[in-house]
C-alpha cells in the first residue's frame, strides 16, 4: 500500500522484503527535537498502520556513533539496526544518509544512519561486520539525503575521510568552494559499499535539500523535524 505522504523506494526486493521512506507530509517522527511527544507517538501509529507493520518498530536513539543493535535489543545509542528474523528497522534522519540493506535471500535486514560522522566512522562497516553476510549477497538503498551542491563543509570534514578513505574517493566526492569544501556523501557511501565488496548498489539520487517541499532538511529549513527510512521483514 502507498499513500502521497509515504514513498516506496524504486528498488527490487526480495518477496518477503518492503521497505518506505515517510515524507514531509507524513510529519515528524523524532522524539528528540521539540516536538509533542503524543503527536509523534501518533505518527508513529499511523505510519505502522499505513504500512501494515506486524512488528513493531525499533526507533533507535541515533547519536552519529557506529554502533550497531541487533533487533530485538536496542542499546542506549546506536546508528544501525540489523535483524535476521521478521522485524521493522528504521532510521529517522533530516539531510544525514539514511542507508537501507538486506541480503537476496530475504533473511537479513539493516537500516543505517549515516551523516558525515557516522560515515567516517565506518558505521556502515560495523554494521556489515555484524550482519555477517557474504557482501556480494546484499543488496543496499542509499535515501534521501543533502546532495554535493546544497552540502557545504569544513576542512575538518575533508580530514576526518582522509583518515579513513583512499585518496581518490576522497578527491572525487569533494570539491572546493573558497576556503570550504563540498561533499557527495551518497558517493562516498557508495565508494566504501563497492570497497566492502557490494555490487548491488542503488542511489535514490534524492536530495533533502533540493527538494525540502518533500522532506525534512535540517540545513535548507532549519527543519528539526526527521522523517523515516523503513525497512522490514514480513515473513
Ligand atoms: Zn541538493
Amino acid at each position: 500500500m502507498t499513500s502521497s505522504n509515504i514513498l516506496r523506494p524504486d528498488w527490487s526486493l526480495p518477496n518477503n522484503i518492503e521497505a518506505a521512506v515517510t515524507l514531509r507530509d507524513f510529519g515528524n517522527l523524532a522524539t528528540h527535537v521539540g516536538d509533542d511527544p503524543a503527536l509523534v507517538i501518533l505518527r508513529r501509529r499511523h505510519l505502522a498502520r499505513a504500512l501494515k507493520l506486524a512488528t513493531v518498530p525499533l526507533y533507535l536513539n541515533q547519536q552519529h556513533t557506529n554502533r550497531v543493535s541487533i533487533w530485538p535489543n536496542r542499546e542506549h545509542t546506536s546508528d544501525a539496526l540489523i535483524a535476521d528474523k521478521p522485524a521493522v528497522a528504521v532510521v529517522l534522519t533530516a539531510d544525514c544518509l539514511p542507508l537501507l540493506l538486506c541480503s537476496k535471500d530475504g533473511q537479513h535486514i539493516a537500516a543505517v544512519h549515516a551523516g558525515w560522522r557516522g560515515l567516517a566512522a565506518d558505521i556502515l562497516g560495523q554494521t556489515l561486520r555484524t550482519l555477517k553476510v557474504d557482501a556480494r549477497q546484499l543488496k543496499l538503498w542509499i535515501g534521501p539525503a543533502i546532495c554535493q551542491r546544497c552540502y557545504q563543509v569544513g576542512n575538518e570534514v575533508r580530514q576526518a575521510f582522509s583518515n579513513c578513505f583512499d585518496g581518490r574517493s576522497v578527491e572525487q566526492a569533494f570539491s572546493s568552494d573558497g576556503d570550504r569544501w563540498r561533499v557527495d556523501l551518497p558517493l562516498l557511501a557508495e565508494r566504501q559499499a563497492r570497497d566492502y565488496g557490494l555490487t548491488e548498489i542503488t542511489q535514490s539520487n534524492l536530495c533533502t535539500a533540493c527538494s525540502a517541499d518533500r522532506f525534512y532538511s535540517y540545513r535548507e529549513n532549519k527543519d528539526r523535524g526527521r522523517f523515516a527510512s523503513i525497512i522490514w521483514r514480513k515473513s
